[in-house]
């Protein structure tokens, strides 16, 4: 059986991110990878996005950036500047393109469906195949997106549509999130954050037929594109050993409170990278520990008071639009990050705090 180096587990965004990552920095020419991954063939299956609060590898594969968002509640709604730190899209189509594209071009590369196909005993493993506990009792955002196309130009592509929460609630969280393209094309996702077992939450696209229909107004369209996920809000429980490390969501590199991973699974990539020489006894990347204690009580909040939550999501984009951007995309201050807190309701944090 072939032995490599290193070898990744799974060839999603973590995975190929990391391996892209690499190969560029010349990491794989005395070294092998093997990438197990089970798909047979790559295509268009997510749309990742953030505010690029970093540079990346990837602005190639950016289908839009936009320099205003907007946030909505029933009775209010507002539009934020964020001509500092762009919002962006990736689309995964082109993204999986590109970087299988170049890792074939090196013979180190090997790709696999099955891991029992290797032997890996002396081999430095990467895994981005997640395992969870318990996960029906958990926080999950789930979501279904349609990209729908209009025949005349219908939609403002200045703006994107960040949260708009002005809809059916049902006890829970939920938002439309819509990310338009040009005048005629945009992507519209029904989210909701609550438990995954609730069935009754998952009619999606009566959902989104009727937040086109009824909230936008609009009634003729195709639709192009669907994509549907979801997104822990808790943190796996893979374990690091000596000889493996966890990254991804597997690693933990969501943000609970959002579920933004790209930009993280970024960071952990490079960090991997500039440490890939001595990586058994390097230091495991993490998010913050500040995020971690933060997101736990905002997410206590959200499970305990779910009908407030619009309205502390709109508290949240008050004031410095800078501020909340870097506090959502890990890069904030110590300041930034008492600008928050102290925009929150005090008493429902505090009791938070303390119970759980
Ligand atoms: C639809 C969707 C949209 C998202 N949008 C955003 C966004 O806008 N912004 C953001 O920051 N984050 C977003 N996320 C969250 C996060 O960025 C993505 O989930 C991202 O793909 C995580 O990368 P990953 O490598 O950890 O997991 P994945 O990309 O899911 O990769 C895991 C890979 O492992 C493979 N695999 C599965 N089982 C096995 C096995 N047994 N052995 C080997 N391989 C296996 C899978 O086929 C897959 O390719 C989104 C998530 C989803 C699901």
């Amino acid at each position: 059986m072939k032995e490599f180096d290193y070898v990744i587990i799974g060839g999603g965004c973590a995975g190929l991110s990391l391996a892209y990552e690499l190969e560029i920095h010349k990491k794989l020419e005395n070294k092998t990878l093997a990438i197990i991954e089970p798909r047979s063939e790559y295509k268009r299956d997510k749309t990742w996005s953030f505010w690029k609060v970093i540079n990346h590898n990837f602005d190639d594969c950016v289908k839009k950036n936009w320099n205003n968002f907007s946030i909505k509640t029933s009775n209010k709604s507002k539009i934020i500047k964020c001509d500092d730190f762009p919002y962006q899209s990736i689309d995964s189509g082109l993204f999986y393109k590109k970087i299988i594209e170049r890792l074939k071009k090196n013979k180190n590369i090997s790709f696999y469906t099955d891991i029992k196909d290797l032997n890996t005993n002396n081999s430095f493993i990467f895994n981005s195949v997640p395992s969870f506990k318990n996960s029906q009792n958990h926080l999950w955002q789930h979501f279904h997106g349609v990209e729908i196309e209009t025949q005349d130009s219908f939609f403002d592509d200045n703006v994107l549509s960040l949260m708009d929460f002005d809809c059916e609630q049902r006890n829970n969280v939920h938002f439309f999130y819509t990310l338009p393209y040009d005048g005629k094309k945009a992507l519209i996702e029904t989210t909701w954050l609550s438990t995954i077992n609730d069935n009754l939450l998952k009619d999606y696209s009566n959902q989104i037929k009727d937040y086109i229909s009824n909230s936008l107004r609009l009634k003729n369209y195709k639709i192009t594109y669907s994509e549907e996920g979801s997104i822990p809000m808790f943190y796996p429980t893979n374990f690091s050993t000596k000889n493996k490390i966890n990254i991804g969501v597997a690693g933990g590199m969501t943000r609970l409170s959002t579920g933004y991973t790209f930009l993280n699974i970024q960071e952990q990539s490079k960090y991997i990278r500039e440490n890939i020489e001595n990586i058994k006894n390097s230091q495991i990347f993490s998010v913050e520990k500040k995020y971690k204690f933060l997101d736990k009580i905002f997410l206590r909040v959200l499970k305990n008071y779910p009908k407030r939550m619009p309205n502390i999501f709109f508290r949240m984009f008050s004031g410095s639009s800078n501020a909340v951007i870097k506090f959502l995309s890990n890069k904030s201050t110590i300041l930034e990050d008492l600008s928050i807190i102290l925009k929150m309701p005090k008493w429902i944090f505090i009791k938070a705090l303390f119970r759980k």
